[in-house]
């Protein structure tokens, strides 16, 4: 086991504790040479109360660096729904709509899937502490892992701009946290000095094992599907950590036979957080970081850590970058709400953009696609109440306002009658 330069090649120890080549490229963690996997063995796997086979993450240890199962830090996390949503595929056109929810994960994100990875390895190399950089959903995740593996925590998010319940989470967790004057990208800057000059374990998704826990958003999303492969994989794009992870589960998986073919991936950014999507329009020609603003939080990021293996992942499976606006992203979420179903602002991008997509006929009506909700509905609730109730602004499309009466059957009567 390795780490690669993506940029350059260059190798370097599995356990080295480096985030960047010498070049600045980002790390790809290689995998030893194996042969074919037979994904029968996950059925009998699925048994399992506890243990590494309970975890929808270590069930698919073939595809995932070892560890000793002492150093196995875990929940378990994974193990998330995969819904069938035909009244909303009927809604956006197409034959057939799957979603699956990560914000089902212990602490209400998918970033517990690469947590459980990247705290296992803190604890093989000895770490003494974690730290992160976080919009919110991987301090509340930091935080509970570190908890769980006895390890000190310190997480950096902006000042004011991560939700309550997020901030909340981290706080409850016990981590220690430093609020940054400026947004995300300068909380990024300041942790990869801070873990490089003081020697702290880094958490954040440029951190290669946590690359790896995330592919099995994707494999357990395969599984569900009894290996069946949609035309498409839709999902919101922020760090661009689980663009990354997609792509290289997707080509691992046909390294070792388990599939065929591969999906498309379709990657959702918010239009005014679309660095990405800018760089895809010009053919990855160019790529320009820029000052992030989106109701999103979990995806206002204006310069993306994962760009490059992002846009590997775009690149061999004909994918697509798409950006959509504010109103079409909370209009989506009203829709994934009131299905019963319910997610956080980012994780509704991935419908807002499949409209999107098929309204201008880049995917089909034939089409059976798979969307990932990154997040769970109760991580902002300030975003769903603004929506719903205006505050001093006007409500949503979809506004469901409560009423307020006085206790009386004769006014209730006409309420319901309305
Ligand atoms: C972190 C996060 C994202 C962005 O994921 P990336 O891998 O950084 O692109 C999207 N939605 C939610 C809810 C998140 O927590
Ligand atoms: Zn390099």
């Amino acid at each position: 086991m390795e780490l690669v330069c993506v940029s350059c090649q260059q190798r370097y120890d599995a356990d080295s504790l480096r985030t960047r080549c010498d070049c600045g490229g980002l790390l790809d963690l290689i995998l030893p040479e194996s042969g074919a996997v037979d994904v029968s063995v996950y059925n009998t796997r699925l048994r399992a109360w506890r243990g590494p086979d309970s975890s929808g993450v270590w069930r698919y240890r073939e595809f995932l660096p070892a560890f000793d199962e002492q150093q196995i830090v875990s929940r378990p996390e994974g193990n998330t729904n995969l819904y069938h949503a035909p009244e909303i595929a009927r809604d956006v056109g197409v034959a057939e709509l799957w979603l699956k929810h990560e914000g089902e994960n212990p602490t209400g994100s998918f970033k517990d899937r690469g947590m459980t990875v990247a705290t296992s390895h803190a604890v093989k190399v000895g770490a003494t502490m974690v730290a992160c950089a976080s919009t919110g959903n991987t301090s509340a995740s930091v935080a509970s892992y570190a908890a769980f593996a006895g390890l000190p925590a310190v997480v950096f998010v902006p000042d004011g701009k991560i939700s309550a319940a997020k901030l909340g989470q981290t706080v409850a967790y016990g981590a220690r946290i430093i609020q940054i004057r400026g947004d995300f990208d300068a909380a990024m800057r300041l942790v990869q000095d801070a873990s490089r000059e003081l020697g702290i374990y880094l958490l954040n998704s440029i951190n290669p094992y946590r690359i790896e826990g995330q592919k099995t958003i994707l494999i357990e999303l395969l599984h569900q599907l009894d290996w069946t492969i949609p035309d498409w994989i839709v999902l919101p794009g922020g760090n661009l950590g689980n663009t990354a992870a997609i792509g290289k589960a997707l080509a691992e998986l046909r390294d070792r036979n388990a599939i065929n073919k591969s999906p498309r991936v379709a990657v959702i950014q918010a239009e005014g957080a679309s660095p990405f999507y800018e760089a895809f329009r010009s053919s990855f020609r160019s790529f320009e970081p820029m000052d992030a603003d989106t109701v999103a939080s979990a995806i206002r990021i204006g310069n993306p850590v994962s760009y490059e293996k992002a846009r590997r992942t775009i690149e061999r499976t004909d994918g697509v970058v798409e950006a959509v606006t504010d109103t079409e992203i909370m209009d989506a979420k009203a829709l994934i709400d009131r299905s019963g179903i319910g997610c956080e602002p980012a994780s509704a991008a991935t419908l807002a953009g499949l409209r999107k997509l098929v309204r201008t006929g880049v995917i089909s009506p034939a089409a059976r696609v798979a969307g990932i909700l990154t997040g769970h509905v109760m991580k902002d609730a300030e975003a769903v109440m603004t929506y719903h109730l205006g505050n001093g602004t006007s409500p949503g499309r979809f506004a469901n306002q409560p009423v307020v009466i006085d206790p009386e059957m004769s006014q209730l009567r006409e309420v319901l009658q309305r």
